[in-house]
């Protein structure tokens, strides 16, 4: 096999398609920029990770143009929910008066989501995303960074870029190998994420119960979504 890295240029290089990766990458291409996002996965299907979308980011999709054609997925939606304290049920979460176009909560599969943004960054020419390619050190000139290196199942890539960002997750080699520490504030709870049946009485908005020291939280989370559950 030959052995001599691929060579790749652009004006702006990221590491990592999640949710922050994807969106990074599509505001910039839109912006005109040449764009890489290289994603260490074959494709976005993780199932850890949570499947509610906020008003915020809703909101943030409308001022883009993508929100009406994102809501066409399939999705539920939260308008309101209650939590159990002790023995009393109130009222928790009402986002009926928020002042933005979408007031719920989507839950939709985050997948769905980066699927739906890689698509639409796709329709831009300065836009490239490359799957299945993981960042394993950078190229530092002169005290800068120039770039990444990357493996992926065709060999090495070299991808040097104006700036590289590493929008890699909590364990980011990007930022380890930049030599930025992050400052540890430590972890108040743990949590236990699992997925549990649903009877056909429970409740649709109810979100969970408090009490001295624990907290449960429940999502009513349908089989929606374009992967199996
Ligand atoms: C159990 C759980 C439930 C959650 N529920 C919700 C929720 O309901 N709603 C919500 O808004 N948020 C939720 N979150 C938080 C949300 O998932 C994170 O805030 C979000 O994923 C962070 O996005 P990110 O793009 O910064 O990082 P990540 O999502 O971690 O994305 C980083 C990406 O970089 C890739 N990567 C890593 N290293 C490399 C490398 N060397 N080369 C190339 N690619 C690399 C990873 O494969 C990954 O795709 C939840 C998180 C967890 C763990």
């Amino acid at each position: 096999m030959d052995e001599t890295p691929q060579r790749i240029f652009c004006r702006c290089c990221i590491v990592g398609g999640g949710p922050a990766g994807m969106m990074l990458g599509f505001l910039l291409a839109h912006a005109g920029v040449d764009t890489i996002v290289f994603e260490k996965h074959a494709d976005f299907l993780r199932d850890f990770r949570g499947d509610t979308i906020h008003p915020s980011t809703l909101e943030a999709m409308h001022d883009l143009g993508l929100l009406e054609d994102f809501l066409k997925l399939p999705h539920q939606k939260l308008r309101q929910g209650e939590v159990k304290i002790g023995d009393v049920t109130i009222p928790f979460v009402d986002f009926s008066h928020l002042p933005v176009h979408a007031k719920f909560v989507a839950l939709m599969p985050q997948w769905d989501f980066l699927d739906f943004l890689a698509e639409r960054a796709k329709r831009s020419p300065c836009f490239r995303l490359l799957m299945s390619a993981e960042a394993d050190g950078l190229i530092e000139e002169e005290g800068s960074v120039a770039g990444v290196t990357a493996k992926t199942k065709d060999g090495r890539l070299t991808i040097r870029a104006d700036l590289t960002i590493g929008a890699d997750g909590r364990h980011s080699l990007v930022r380890r190998e930049a030599g930025f520490v992050p400052l540890d504030i430590g972890a108040p709870m743990d949590v236990l994420w699992f997925r549990l049946s649903r009877r056909t009485t429970d409740a649709d908005d109810f979100l969970g119960r408090v009490d001295a020291g624990q907290i449960l939280v429940v999502f009513n989370r349908a089989n929606i979504g374009s992967a199996p559950m």
